[in-house]
């Protein structure tokens, strides 16, 4: 291929699909191709995918589509950040929070780096990592991160939204701008000698063919591996998770939306809350080599209590990995379909944003042909393998002694040479900067997210020395200055009720 596609066939209509949608036609649409997407009516979407980072303001802000118009059809709410309850049993280390990082920040953010520092040096002073942050506060305080007064000064923020609403919102605003939709079931795939796929054969649209393919077709990967033969790289032996249950629950008091995902450490792995509008998003994820499903939704509906039940659990399963080529031949793989390693963090939205706009910039510089094919693969699987790396973190810092889950995972001698790097060098109390710029060319999270985790969850020497005045002081000012400044800004529901009224 050396020009610009005349057709581009996207294969599956769940969030990848309908995302590539429609930043391929906002990229492309007008320069007259031709951008079909093929969805099944009888293979639903995978039903879950309900966080983001602040990623997924940059996608809805470059296609224009204001809050107003997207949030309350998709039942959205603001994210400032995650809670991590229990992975840590460190006194004083028992949960943290990762906060989004803003400019609203950078008063004091100093502190915290001074205060890390000085503690991973033996001193006997405070360095948890939730007085120093904005969006910490804002998510403790129950408040939105849109400030009160100044307009333009709200903090950093992702966000929760209904994972089914979205799809349909998204799919109106595709075919509205142009975006032609196929329902249909594709049957057979079609690769020619050269590798590259000719056609899709459909139940009732017979042949569909298409200069570029996008398999968006989820955890089966319908064209790039079960047509062309990519193989995913296993990562099971760095993060045991491979299933998860989705059970979701009422809210109880509108009033009180909050403004975070929680992560709850749970016996054999962990359990999110996802708070929309109307419903609370739960879901247990595990390790299949620990705890079987029957037993693993016995665990999680205790834990639920009343509100699950009688309510339908949604069990879902995955070869947790990556492809090693995310682009072959005419087909570009977005989604599941690129592998997934599981959802702690909420990125894989993040990933095929990534991976949709980096394969759009590729194609077009190298001018519609297969240049930038090899150092687009080797990016891409270049950023999750970072992202795995500090997901891999959160299980090596646990220090939970309950299960052989946490122990195993906390023993594993299975993590890349940067992954131990990063840990060694923070033992070490030597340059974090300079161990994490090298690693993270491509950082999916900033050296900020690296040290709240750390800190978070106590990876810190037992005191040697004595407790020293001035940290203690920055602490506390740095703590009151971040809740008054809280104050500033709506409370969660309160700006929610105001954006969804119009
Ligand atoms: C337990 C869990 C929790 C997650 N949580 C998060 C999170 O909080 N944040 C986050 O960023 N990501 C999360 N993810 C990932 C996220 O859900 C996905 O990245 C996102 O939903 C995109 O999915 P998809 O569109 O690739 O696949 P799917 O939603 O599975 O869509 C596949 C599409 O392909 C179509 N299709 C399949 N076969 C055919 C066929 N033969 N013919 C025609 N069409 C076909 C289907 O009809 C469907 O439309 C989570 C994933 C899991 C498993």
């Amino acid at each position: 291929m050396a020009s610009m596609p005349d057709k581009i066939l996207i294969v599956g209509g769940g969030s990848a699909g309908w995302m590539a949608a429609l930043h391929l036609q906002d990229a492309w649409g007008d320069k007259g191709v031709d951008i079909c997407l093929i969805e099944s009516p009888t293979i639903g979407t995978v039903g879950v995918g309900e966080g983001t980072t602040p990623r997924l303001r940059e996608f809805y802000t470059r296609l224009d589509i204001p809050e107003s118009e997207w949030m309350p059809p998709c039942n959205a709410t603001y994210k400032c950040g995650i809670s991590f309850p229990e992975w840590s049993t460190v006194e004083g280390y028992e949960t943290y929070f990762h906060p989004f990082w803003s400019k609203h920040d950078e008063k004091y953010v100093q502190y915290f780096w001074d205060n890390c520092r000085q503690r991973r040096n033996g001193h006997d002073i405070p360095a948890h990592p939730d007085d120093y942050f904005l969006t910490t506060s804002l998510a403790r305080q129950l408040r939105s991160p849109i400030s009160k007064h100044e307009p333009g000064t709200e903090s950093v923020y992702g966000y929760h939204f209904d994972a089914a609403l979205m799809g349909e919102f998204l799919k109106g605003k595709a075919t509205q701008r142009g975006v032609t939709l196929i329902q249909d079931t594709i049957t057979d795939v079609k690769v020619n000698q050269h590798g590259d796929i000719s056609h899709v054969q459909t139940e009732n649209h017979d042949k569909i063919k298409a200069d570029l393919f996008v398999d968006c077709s989820g955890f089966k990967g319908l064209l790039i591996r079960q047509a062309m033969g990519e193989k995913l790289k296993s990562t099971k032996a760095y993060m045991f998770n491979d299933s998860a249950i989705a059970i979701p629950t009422p809210i109880k008091n509108r009033g009180e939306i909050m403004s975070e995902t929680i992560s709850r450490a749970m016996k054999y792995g962990w359990v999110w809350h996802i708070p929309l509008s109307h419903r609370i998003g739960n879901g247990y994820v595990y390790s299949s080599d620990y705890i079987s499903k029957e037993e693993a939704e016995t665990e999680f509906r205790e834990y639920l209590g009343k509100d699950a039940e009688g309510v339908n659990a949604l069990h879902l399963r995955w070869s947790p990995g990556r492809l090693e080529n995310h682009w072959k031949n005419n087909c570009v793989a977005i989604g599941l379909s690129q592998g997934f390693l599981e959802p702690l963090e909420a990125l894989m939205i993040n990933v095929l944003q990534s991976t949709i706009e980096g394969f759009t910039a590729c194609f077009e510089h190298g001018e519609y042909t297969d240049r930038y094919r090899e150092a687009f693969n080797s990016q891409v699987s270049q950023y999750i393998d970072v992202i795995l790396d500090y997901l891999q973190l959160h299980y090596k810092l646990n220090s939970r002694d309950d299960t052989a889950y946490w122990r195993d995972n906390r023993d594993n001698p299975n993590m890349s040479a940067q992954l131990a790097s990063v840990l060694d060098t923070w033992d070490r109390n030597e340059n974090m900067d300079r161990v994490l710029r090298q690693n993270t060319d491509q950082p999916a999270y900033p050296p900020l997210s690296w040290y709240c985790m750390l800190a978070g969850m106590g990876r810190f020497p037992e005191p040697s020395k004595g407790p020293l005045r001035l940290p203690a002081r920055h602490q506390r000012r740095a703590r009151e200055w971040n809740e008054k400044q809280a104050k500033t800004f709506y409370p969660h529901a309160e700006y929610l009720e105001k954006l969804y009224a119009g």
